[in-house]
């Protein structure tokens, strides 16, 4: 399967999740000569690794065109502060949606069309989101030619920021449908859609949330961006804390490290620790939907991790039959233990975790206001948090996620006032909405695609 078929199917025929066959092989001396490119061209560099299938110009064209000042609000793109200690904020979230989601979407949407128009396709994206991939996806494919969106979000789950972002999209490309259930029965619909072969195939549906292959590939881009600024010479261990949700973000981490770059890895989740509680102990314990605790950080507010599913893939060297069998293992008793697994204890080497709660995230945001005068959100406060809390000596980059103006309530907590917002926002939550709110049902979403599919929408 080539890289464009894996982008615009999104997940495999039988539900699983595609993964390249082999990663591409980048010496120490391309790297250190990447130090000198722009985040573009960096992205382009390594998207065409990636998907030697693909055109190059298109991806020079699609890089340059999503990696711009016009989109991310300087020629930076992913601009690195600095912070007291020897600990850095990568700045992800300067895109149209304020969340990092954002640095691959504004890629992908572009990538996509620009597929689907030299196929002579059309593609219906059907996503799930837990509040910003969704947003973020649906701003990459407003107007877009050759795409129309149907996105699940969890009805009354998602912050108010984040919920005008998405309802107020008045798009005849894009149909917000908002399910009476929490994130994950939201993700086990699009799953089930994307289970039903015949169906998918009928209406050409496809997926571009965090679990397409090509939004991984794209936030590799900024691992790599964010070590090059750091440490040019490529010598020395550089930490990165990463606040974790479904695991799509510091997956594209452990890839760049695969690619060679010596990062040691800081997980850092909310009350929601099925990843910490992994990282700790080797058992992998899913939630039941029911059991999803409601969070000042809700990004994060996640009972499974769709893609740790590759990790553990990686864990097995490629053996896709093992993992079959643990996730068998994991629908009979929600858990399996990889403890006694050979792999495990490697991990530890180059990830370690933590988990935050609410009390930390409010001290962190006061403390980084204070120490450096600079706002941050509550999740990046997760990751800032932990990752000061489990760093060792050396340079500790931590990944902003989210601008601090998506969760004014939490920042006039920790802060006493709101936070600063763009002024194209202004407004936002007082326009009107477009939505559908449904039953965490399959047949009623069926319902709603073959509507849009038959242009009735
Ligand atoms: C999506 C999201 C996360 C979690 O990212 P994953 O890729 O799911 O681990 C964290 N913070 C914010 C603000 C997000 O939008």
């Amino acid at each position: 399967m080539s890289f464009a078929d894996a982008m615009i199917t999104g997940l495999a025929p039988d539900g699983g999740l595609y993964v390249p066959a082999a990663l591409p092989d980048i010496s120490i001396e391309e790297f250190e000569a990447w130090a000198s490119l722009s985040y573009a061209e960096l992205a382009a560099e390594v998207i065409a690794r990636f998907a030697p299938d693909m055109d190059r110009a298109t991806i020079d064209e699609a890089c340059a065109a999503a990696y711009s000042a016009a989109v991310f609000g300087s020629a930076d793109v992913a601009p690195l502060a600095a912070l007291v200690d020897d600990t850095w904020l990568l700045h992800l979230s300067n895109g149209p949606t304020l969340a990092f989601k954002d640095m691959a979407m504004q890629l992908l949407g572009r990538l996509f069309d620009a597929e689907l128009a030299r196929r002579g396709e059309k593609l219906l994206v059907v996503g799930a989101t837990s509040g910003d991939t969704g947003s973020s996806a649906e701003h990459a494919m407003i107007g877009r030619e050759n795409i129309r969106v149907v996105m699940l979000s969890p009805w009354g789950r998602v912050s108010e920021f984040q919920a005008a972002q998405m309802y107020s999209i008045d798009a005849p490309n894009i149909v917000n449908l908002a399910i009476e259930g929490v994130f994950d029965q939201a993700q086990d619909l699009v799953k089930a859609i994307n289970g039903d072969a015949a169906f998918k195939a009928q209406h050409s549906i496809g997926a571009v949330n965090s679990i397409n292959w090509a939004r991984v590939a794209a936030q590799i881009v900024y691992y790599i961006w964010g070590y090059l600024r750091l440490a040019p010479g490529v010598d020395r261990v550089i930490q990165m804390a990463v606040p974790t949700g479904n695991f799509g973000n510091i997956y594209a981490g452990t890839i760049a490290r695969r690619l060679g770059l010596p990062i040691r890895f800081i997980l850092a989740t909310n009350e929601n620790d099925v990843l910490d509680e992994f990282f700790r102990t080797g058992v992998y314990r899913v939630r039941p939907g029911a059991q999803v605790v409601e969070t000042s950080s809700p990004s994060m507010d996640i009972a499974k991790a769709s893609n740790f599913e590759r990790l553990v893939y990686d864990l097995h060297g490629g053996d896709g039959g093992a993992v079959g069998a643990l996730w068998e293992e994991l629908a009979r008793s929600r858990r399996f233990d990889l403890a006694a697994h050979p792999g495990f204890a490697g991990l530890a080497e180059w990830i370690v975790s933590g988990t935050s709660s609410h009390a930390r995230r409010v001290e962190t945001i006061r403390r980084v206001a204070v120490e450096d005068g600079i706002v941050i959100d509550p999740h990046t406060a997760d990751g800032v948090w932990v990752g000061r809390a489990r760093r060792t000596s050396g340079p500790l980059i931590c990944l902003e996620t989210a601008q601090a103006a998506k969760f004014g309530a939490t920042i006039v907590e920790a802060l006493g006032q709101p936070p600063p917002r763009p002024a194209e926002f202004a407004g936002l939550e007082e326009r009107a909405r477009h939505v559908t709110v449904i039953g965490a049902d399959v047949a009623e979403v069926r319902a709603v695609i073959e509507t849009v599919a038959a242009g009735r929408s």
